[in-house]
């Protein structure tokens, strides 16, 4: 059996094009252009890059976007003030402050000042707090695990009753993916650093999300097969028959387990797309809501 392959670059291109369409209809009808300011501190050069991509979508779909780019060595408080500060400007719809930021800043003080009609990371607490709890809706949800589970709708996935493991409880992956499946009334696993036997407990997965952080982690033997699974990391390994002495791979052994799965997203090309894809979403919808008076 050889897996279905989940194209998320063809869905994510789908999904930017209706945001720049819908992008043109709120500019001419009602003169508003959606914009998203991008906070980024110190030197990351993998955060630098995710920045520039995240512009250059904004671009592509027509959104302004405002870059702000603060010294590594920034305090507490600089960070808070230009928080504060794009909480401010109308002209902003949307404030993603770049991940992870350096050490000695309060990421949980920086998150959870921003605005919540402007939270298209989806991080603040309240909306992780709604995510999290039966019969609320946040205003925006994490980009990456959402992107993840419409990957998962568009391949046909049934929620109603599967078994859906989750590998990874990151707040930012992990654990809204968890609460996403919960609320397609999927029955969760959510795997971790301490979990026993993996293999059997992934196996156990009519859908299978990955997200460690540990390459090519997922053999073909963790898979039940017929599964969906989703692949979320995103791994620089060495290989020094590549031309630049690297390559990118998931957390998943691709080609082991493309042989078992039903569907499978590969790495790169799966949910990294699908990422960026919801964050213009989610800066549309946070004009939307100024728009409508739901601020
Ligand atoms: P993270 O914050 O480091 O969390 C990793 C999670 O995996 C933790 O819950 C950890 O368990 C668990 N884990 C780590 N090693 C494990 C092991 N050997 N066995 C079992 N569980 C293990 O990572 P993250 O931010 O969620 O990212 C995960 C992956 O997704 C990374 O490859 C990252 O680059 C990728 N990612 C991709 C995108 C995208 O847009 N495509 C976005 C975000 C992240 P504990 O909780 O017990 O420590």
């Amino acid at each position: 059996m050889t897996a279905k392959i989940i194209d998320g670059t063809a869905v994510a291109a789908r999904i930017r094009e209706q945001v720049a369409q819908d992008v043109k209809k709120m500019e001419a009808e009602h003169g508003v252009c959606p914009g998203l300011a991008t906070v980024l501190v110190g030197d990351n050069p993998a955060s630098h890059s995710y920045v520039r991509m995240k512009t250059k979508a904004c671009e592509q779909a027509g959104i302004a976007s405002f870059g702000h780019k603060l010294p590594a060595d920034s305090t507490q408080e600089d960070v808070e003030a230009l928080v504060n500060q794009l909480n401010a400007d109308p002209k902003v719809h949307g404030i993603l402050v770049q991940l992870p930021l350096p050490n000695h800043l309060n990421e949980e003080r920086v998150l959870s000042l921003i605005s919540l009609h402007k939270d298209v990371d989806g991080f603040h607490p309240v909306n992780i707090g709604r995510l999290a709890m039966k019969g609320r809706e946040p205003l925006f949800i994490p980009c990456t695990p959402h992107g993840a589970i419409v990957l998962l709708e568009e391949a046909g996935a049934k929620f109603e009753g599967a078994n859906a493991v989750v590998l990874g409880r990151s707040n930012i992956v992990g654990l809204p993916a968890a609460l996403l499946l919960i609320h397609r009334n999927a029955t969760v696993t959510v795997c971790h650093s301490r979990t026993r036997d993996l293999p059997s407990v992934c196996r156990q997965g009519d859908i299978l999300i990955a997200a460690v952080g540990c390459p090519e982690m997922v053999k073909a033997d963790w898979v039940k097969p017929g599964a969906y699974v989703i692949d979320v990391g995103s791994n620089r390994v060495d290989d020094p028959s590549a031309e630049k002495g690297y390559r990118w791979v998931g957390d998943v052994a691709f080609d082991e387990v493309k042989e078992v799965a039903g569907a499978i997203t590969p790495s790169p090309g799966g949910v990294g797309p699908m990422t960026i894809a919801m964050l213009i979403k989610n800066t549309l919808r946070g004009a939307e809501l100024v728009l409508t008076g739901n601020v």
